[in-house]
């Protein structure tokens, strides 16, 4: 893998931009799940907002790489291989990203493929439940929203609501019916937080917890169970600077990092046309974080 020294250039050589060679946006997805680009577009993008290192995160699936990959090598920007891991503790929902992994691994694969497979039962028992709320829309009309995503999910549902004229916006329908415990919320299988961990690590790669104190799961993931988690399954970092986290909260994770010698991340969660307010490089990450993510 090439560090940050070699990324950057390409495209933006004559751009007025100035490009900072050390934006390093680790969080994003493309249409492989649920943000709006394909790969090849979202690394073009990525080149015009001046990062010089993007890891492509997308939920549950590795099926976006090979293509980021053939694009980020065309524009001269670094792609750290990557992905959020749908996983739960206590039966809350937990993101796990990791990076750097062998994406052939057998045994991570599998698991993957199984939560694709939970992904995919689950849209029917939504399309019930909101069809129980008067809400009438097709397994087909959630499917043209998904294109040809790997990992379904609420998101393409949400898509299928607005285009039926149902919902104004993706935020509606999660707040509306689609949020965790929601009216029109179904479970779906996930993997347990500390096994996914060392999944990830027989893989070969980096296990960092993505907006551990997003909505409600500060309660989930105190610091005390952050500190087992690093302590008995060699959790590698938390994503600290998000969108989701304000100051206070970003200033308590980044304390903990410290605390707990761990690697804190920054980036933006980038969902295209998905989430408006998570525009690629929003959050960045420290180059010397970057660089233990490496090693
Ligand atoms: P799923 O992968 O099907 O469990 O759906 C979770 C995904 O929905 C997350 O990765 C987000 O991209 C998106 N999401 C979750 N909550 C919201 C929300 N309140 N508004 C918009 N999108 C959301
Ligand atoms: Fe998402
Ligand atoms: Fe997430
Ligand atoms: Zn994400």
């Amino acid at each position: 893998m090439s560090g940050v020294g070699t990324a950057g250039g390409g495209r933006d050589a004559g751009d007025s931009r100035r490009v900072d060679r050390r934006r390093i946006d680790l969080h994003t997805h493309s249409s492989v799940s649920d943000g709006t680009d394909s790969p090849s577009e979202l690394m073009d993008k990525a080149v015009d907002a001046g990062l010089a290192v993007i890891a492509l995160t997308d939920h549950d699936s590795f099926d976006g790489l090979a293509e980021a990959a053939a694009a980020a090598k065309r524009s001269g920007i670094t792609l750290l291989p990557g992905m959020e891991m749908s996983t739960h503790l206590h039966g809350a929902s937990v993101h796990l990203l990791a990076y750097g992994m062998d994406t052939e691994d057998p045994a991570l694969n599998a698991e993957l493929q199984r939560i694709r497979v939970g992904r995919e039962d689950r849209v029917g028992p939504v399309l019930e439940r909101l069809s129980g709320l008067g809400m009438q829309i097709s397994r087909e009309q959630v499917e043209a929203q998904a294109g040809d995503a790997s990992s379904i999910g609420r998101p393409h549902i949400a898509d299928a609501l607005v285009e039926a004229g149902l919902v104004g916006d993706r935020t509606e329908a999660f707040d509306r019916w689609l949020h965790d415990g929601g009216p029109a919320h179904v479970e779906r299988y996930t993997t347990e937080l500390p096994a996914a961990i060392d999944l990830v690590h027989a893989a070969g790669g980096k296990a960092v917890i993505a907006h551990p104190w997003s909505r409600s799961s500060r309660e989930v993931l105190p610091p005390e169970v952050l500190a087992a988690l690093v302590a008995e399954h060699r959790l590698d970092g938390l994503e600290v600077d998000h969108h989701d986290h304000d100051l206070q909260t970003r200033r308590e994770l980044r304390a903990l990092t410290e605390e707990l010698q761990i690697i804190a991340t920054g980036s933006s969660d980038y969902h295209g046309a998905g989430k408006l307010d998570h525009e690629l490089g929003c959050f960045t990450t420290d180059p010397a974080m970057y660089e233990r993510l490496l090693s």
